[in-house]
């Protein structure tokens, strides 16, 4: 048997893992109790598949996770690194025995602000390196997702981001037997890390592999100076011309953000489409120039209206308010990322998909809306569903106290959720038809089955050389 075939086998941590971990990590840092190994294992979808870990272990430095790394390999135990678990791809989901290193007390920020790069702890929020970069005047050239109030720099260097993750300039990762592999300038002898390229780009393997190559304690960040920004909303009749709008603009290198919010089915399906734009430039006279460069492009079917919705976006950068709906019914989305010519003809394919299911959506008041998105030469598709269902218990748990109350005690509506996944496989594999990649791809947006075959072959022989024994996020990257 394999040591991580034995993992699988294991029911629970054996003793003496046990006290071998709260000597690493402090008994105060090794959790066992039952809900809260449930919470710690899930995401924002119940997976068939998911099962409650072992423990969760909180190591607070990266020579400790070495050591946790190192100790559960004496018992072929399995490590799941979890963030803020706020993705919905089962990557950070343990589907057999398993550990998860839960990073938030890697936390530390240490700003090099003169070299323009940071070092934080992969447990880090984005929002707390935001509140630690503002007096300097500075930001992370990386995009911040939205969830970022609680989201970590790990998750998002390990799920990925539609955009990519150039802002990511080194990492400290901990491989499955327990090295502390750092990579960049940070790699060195006595170097430090303010460059990502030298020699070959080490880094570029752990970025986006869901924690399935290793688990990252520290990240190497770019950071850049806030400059002067304008915002810029449009109104159009439909969503072709709202994408049209956001290609000319991706396509002149006018925007450094666009959102567009498109309405679904139900009230309210007749709305227009609204376009929102977020410009910057090098001074103020710059960023003027750009906005009347927007303008100028806007084309014939858009009308400009209030640009409140980006200038907000960008005044509260980071809210998970939208991982339930209004009213509290479960949210879930499908993304595809897509080349800018791909968009119209994948955009229209979807809407065609969506309107063929219009009747049975209806009838199990499932409700769906459009956002499309981008940060570059790239439009991320993004269909969001909305039904009235129990929350999970990891909804819970990030709820405000008066929203649990209001949203507690819904019936399970296993039908309409049976549906909502159903649908959005559909829409994932008419993406995938039309030239979409994704992030987060955890276990369930496919990889090894869409490479060709040398790059499957490469992918395997990575897996293998860092991870012999597959004890590292069993099951992720392998779709
Ligand atoms: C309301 C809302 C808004 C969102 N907005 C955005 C957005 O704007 N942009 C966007 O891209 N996404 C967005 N997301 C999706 C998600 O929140 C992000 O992908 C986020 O980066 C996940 O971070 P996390 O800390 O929760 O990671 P987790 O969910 O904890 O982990 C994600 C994956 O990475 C692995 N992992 C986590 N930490 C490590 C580590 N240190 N080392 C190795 N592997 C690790 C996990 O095992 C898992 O496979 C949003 C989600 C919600 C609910």
């Amino acid at each position: 048997m394999t040591p991580a075939a034995r993992g699988n086998a294991v029911a629970a941590l054996p003793g003496d893992c046990l006290a071998e971990l709260a000597a690493i990590a402090g008994h105060e840092n090794v959790i066992l109790e039952t809900r809260a190994l449930a919470l710690a294992s899930s995401d924002l979808i119940d997976w068939p598949w998911q099962r409650p870990a072992l423990a969760v272990v909180k190591p607070r430095s990266t020579e400790e996770t070495a050591r946790l790394a190192r100790a559960a390999g004496l018992y072929g135990i399995p490590l799941i690194a979890r963030g803020a678990g706020l993705s919905y791809s089962g990557g950070g989901v343990p589907g057999g025995a398993a550990i998860i290193v839960d990073t938030t007390n890697l936390a530390t920020i240490d700003i090099h602000a003169d070299d323009r790069h940071a070092q934080v702890g992969a447990g880090t929020s984005w929002e707390a390196l935001a509140q630690a970069l503002a007096p300097h005047g500075l930001k992370p050239a990386q995009p911040m997702p939205i969830s970022g109030v609680h989201t970590t720099v790990g998750g998002a260097a390990s799920q990925g981001m539609p955009g990519g993750l150039d802002g990511i300039i080194g990492l400290a990762v901990v491989l499955a037997d327990g090295t502390v592999a750092r990579t960049g300038s940070g790699a060195r002898r006595h170097g430090s890390a303010f460059q990502r390229y030298w020699g070959p780009d080490l880094t570029g393997v752990f970025l986006g592999d869901c924690g399935a190559y290793g688990i990252k304690t520290e990240i190497s960040l770019r950071l850049v100076p806030v400059r002067p920004l304008r915002f810029a909303s449009f109104s159009c009749p439909d969503g072709a011309t709202g994408l049209g709008l956001m290609t000319r603009l991706l396509q002149a290198g006018l925007a450094v953000r666009v959102v567009a919010n498109g309405p679904g089915n139900g009230p309210g399906a007749d709305a227009p489409w609204t376009v929102h734009v977020t410009m910057e430039g090098a001074t103020e006279d710059a960023a003027d120039c750009v906005l009347a460069a927007v303008r100028a492009d806007r084309g014939q079917q858009a009308t400009e209206i209030d640009a409140d919705v980006p200038r907000r976006l960008h005044a509260r950068p980071f809210s998970i308010r939208g991982f339930v709906g209004l009213e509290g019914e479960r949210w879930l989305p499908v993304h595809g990322v897509l080349p800018l010519s791909q968009a119209p003809s994948c955009l229209a394919a979807l809407q065609r998909l969506l309107a063929d299911h219009a009747a049975e959506l209806d009838t199990h008041g499932i409700r769906y809306t459009w956002t499309l998105s981008s940060t570059g030469p790239y439009i991320t598709i993004e269909p969001m569903f909305y039904w009235n269902d129990a929350l999970t218990p990891l909804h819970l748990y990030y709820l405000s106290d008066r929203h649990r109350e209001r949203f507690s005690g819904r019936h399970d509506a296993a039908e309409a959720r049976a549906l909502v996944r159903r649908v959005r496989d559909d829409l994932r594999l008419a993406m995938d038809a039309h030239d979409a990649v994704h992030a987060q791809l955890g276990r369930y947006f496919p990889y090894r089955s869409a490479l060709e075959d040398g790059a499957g072959q490469l992918a395997a022989r990575i897996k293998r050389a860092l991870d012999p024994d597959g004890r590292m996020h069993p099951g992720t990257l392998q779709a």
